[in-house]
């Protein structure tokens, strides 16, 4: 079974108390994003890796503070979640990492039989990427412990749905386990 791990959004303007939209709690998540990217590599798993890379006047700052400009601190990942050249890292300017015109050609290419979502935020770019992986119709599971949402209510509403669409649940220590 060919699965595609993706780690959504996490870079340092999410991911830390200091950036510019900090995810409540998601600094604590790093130990369990960094082994799976690790074990992603390790294990020949294709890691798309997607990240915010917003212009200084986005449209997208009309509705959130400023965030993930390009050729910003804040727009890296922290150094612990990259793993070298197995990474694949795909850009997008809106929540939607469908939005990037070559994400569908890049899914295609890669002909997965299972995708694995984990990253920030659960109740936004989470939920837009775990979406659009369902509406592709191939299994989708959500690594329940590797998620971490701008309002924790949303977040586990939209892991309710998610279910409700027929994804699954699972965990780091479930993942790194596989064989
Ligand atoms: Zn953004």
């Amino acid at each position: 079974m060919k699965t595609v791990y993706f780690d959504i959004d996490t870079q340092i303007d999410f991911m830390f108390p200091a950036g510019a939209l900090y995810v409540p709690g998601a600094e604590r998540l790093l130990p369990a994003i960094a082994s799976l990217n690790h074990y992603a590599v390790a294990h020949e798993i294709p890691l798309i890796s997607t990240a915010d890379a917003h212009s200084e006047n986005d449209p997208e700052f009309r509705q959130w503070p400023p965030h993930c400009v390009a050729g910003t601190t804040g727009q890296l990942k922290p150094a612990e979640t990259l793993v070298g050249s197995g990474q694949i890292m795909v850009e997008k300017q809106t929540l939607n990492v469908f939005s990037n015109p070559e994400f569908a050609s890049l899914l295609e290419r890669l002909q997965a039989d299972r995708y694995v979502v984990y990253g920030v935020a659960t109740d936004y770019c989470v939920r837009c990427a775990v979406t659009g992986l369902l509406a592709a119709g191939k299994p989708v599971s959500l690594v329940t412990d590797a998620i971490a949402a701008v309002n924790p209510k949303d977040g586990a509403r939209v892991v309710d749905e998610f279910v409700a669409r027929g994804g699954t649940l699972t965990t780091v220590a479930e993942l790194v386990a596989e064989p």
